[in-house]
């Protein structure tokens, strides 16, 4: 079979070289079908239902389940009860944050733009909205999100809850939009806070890990709407290399994805472009399938012949060329994730971010480490925000990942050590070893955070087993 180089797109052609290139090394494709795209389920205890997260790493049964219809609803219930309460959204952290044994609270009919400031650009939206439902409503309002995570799925107070981020370091993460929040405290006290209203808890509660209260609604800075070009080129390793520094000051969003065992790198680039621009540059819908899934592919072949895993992921890189894709802000971001997988990622200063990315490759390479999973490398912009991971830091966020059935823990923990060299901070929504001493070493608010945290909260209502580690009980 030959690849003929000019004519495939960075999805078609990995899929070509996952499937078709090596059915022939394997034998048969057939014993290389595709893992289920869900992670199978677990079984109700004692007719208690299951709760777990998106890639199923986490799981929990929780003995009562509340959806307040309002926030006079959710502000009786927390007055008139005295147990342990955990908020979820979207349940797309890999990190224990969610799971309780006693009552999750789901915030979805806290849905929507209740107010549009058309002046300052600023939106007031509930808590439990999806990031893709509001970018629809921004769009018909002829308005944008200033920057946006990988995918769109997630629920806006857990994505402010965590610091969920896009790329590009003149752009802040998600929680850096916010101008306002009202959130409801363990006794059902409303507090509004603003940066000129109790603007010790605005610092806290734009990053927040479900730890101080519960959030009702978010007053969020956005944009005009706009129109993006995203552009990724598949490039030999120390021309990436040489490129990204140049990259991250010059272009708009900048990102690449290592390839563990390889020595190419995808760089992905957004310019801001025209609507004019962008319609003119409109292709036929083609393959809009998840690029993960042709590496759940290639995982599969090596899993079959793992003495080829250096060939595999040097040959299928190097069949992929220029591909470009327009449209307007909210089609171009929120990418599909279909291929269920966990995740670590740490935020390293941004001026070590290179070295950092290229020591974690090397010793993927180095310790043979059984990987194909590509690694995410983003820049993120600093903020003043008490538990951001970019606390007056701008930062390089590198993200490694193994699909939801292989495990993780050995790699994750050899990648923790590297990240730790550099001072990293872990994303709270991902998995990491921290706890609560790390956490006062790398965060300069950390005792002012805690010390809020349990006014707010002092008969520890809205701690669960994980954040038990990172907030314990003193003495
Ligand atoms: C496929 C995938 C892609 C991802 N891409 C990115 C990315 O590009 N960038 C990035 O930074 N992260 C990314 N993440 C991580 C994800 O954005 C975060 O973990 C985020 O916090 C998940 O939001 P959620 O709505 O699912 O919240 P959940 O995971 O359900 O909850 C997260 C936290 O928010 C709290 N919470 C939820 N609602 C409320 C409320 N109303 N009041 C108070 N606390 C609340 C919860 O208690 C919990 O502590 C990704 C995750 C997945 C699975």
């Amino acid at each position: 079979m030959t690849i003929k180089n000019s004519k495939l797109t960075r999805r078609s052609a990995l899929k070509v070289a996952g499937s078709g290139l090596f059915a022939g090394a394997v034998g048969t494709t057939a014993s290389c079908g595709s893992a289920p795209k869900q992670a199978a389920g677990p079984a109700p205890i004692n007719g208690i239902m299951p709760w777990s997260n998106w890639s199923g790493n986490q799981v929990c049964y929780p003995a009562e389940r509340a959806r307040p219809r309002n926030a006079e609803q959710l502000a009786k219930m927390l007055k008139e009860t005295t147990g342990k309460i955990r908020a979820v959204g979207a349940g797309h952290s890999f990190s224990g944050l969610v799971p309780t044994d006693e009552t999750m609270l789901s915030m979805a009919r806290f849905r929507g733009i209740s107010h549009i400031n058309k002046e300052s650009k600023e939106v007031t939206v509930g808590a439990g909205t999806r990031l893709s439902a509001l970018g629809d409503s921004l769009f018909e309002n002829n308005l944008g999100m200033i920057n946006m995570p990988d995918v769109n799925t997630q629920s806006l107070a857990g994505s402010i809850a965590t610091s969920t981020h896009g790329t590009g370091e003149g752009f802040g993460s998600l929680s850096s939009y916010v101008t306002g929040l009202t959130l409801v405290t363990a006794a059902g006290e409303t507090i509004k806070c603003s940066a000129t209203e109790n603007k010790d808890i605005f610092d806290a509660a734009r990053c927040n890990i479900g730890s101080l209260g519960i959030i009702t609604d978010i007053t969020l800075q956005v944009r005009d709407s706009y129109y993006l070009k995203e552009r990724s080129e598949m490039l030999p390793l120390d021309e990436a290399f040489e490129k990204m520094e140049e990259m991250r000051l010059a272009k708009r969003h900048f990102e690449a994805f290592g390839l563990p065992h390889a020595n190419h790198m995808l760089l992905i680039e957004f310019t801001e472009v025209s609507k004019e621009e962008s319609d003119a540059n409109q292709v036929e819908a083609g393959e809009t399938g998840d690029a993960y899934e042709t590496f759940r592919t290639l995982a599969n072949v090596i899993d079959a012949l793992p003495f080829l895993r250096g060939t595999v992921m040097n040959i299928a890189p190097r069949t992929v060329g220029v591909e470009e894709r327009y449209g307007a802000w909210n089609k171009i971001f929120g990418n599909i994730r279909d291929m269920r997988f966990n995740e670590m990622e740490y935020t390293v200063p941004a001026e070590d971010g290179l070295a950092c990315f290229r020591e974690v490759l090397d010793t993927i390479k180095e310790k043979n480490i059984d990987v194909i999973f590509p690694i995410e490398y983003r820049y993120v912009g600093e903020d003043d925000i008490w538990l951001s991971q970019f606390y007056k830091r701008p930062g390089a966020a590198i993200s490694v990942h193994n699909f939801h059935d292989k495990p993780y823990e050995s790699y994750f923990e050899q990648m923790e050590t590297i990240f730790d060299r550099y001072q990293g901070r872990p994303h709270w929504g991902k998995l990491h070893n921290k706890t609560e001493q790390d956490f006062a070493a790398l965060y300069p608010k950390w005792e002012a955070f805690k010390a809020l945290r349990s006014e707010l909260d002092p008969n520890r209502r809205f701690i669960n087993n994980h954040l038990n580690a990172i907030f314990p009980t003193i003495g």
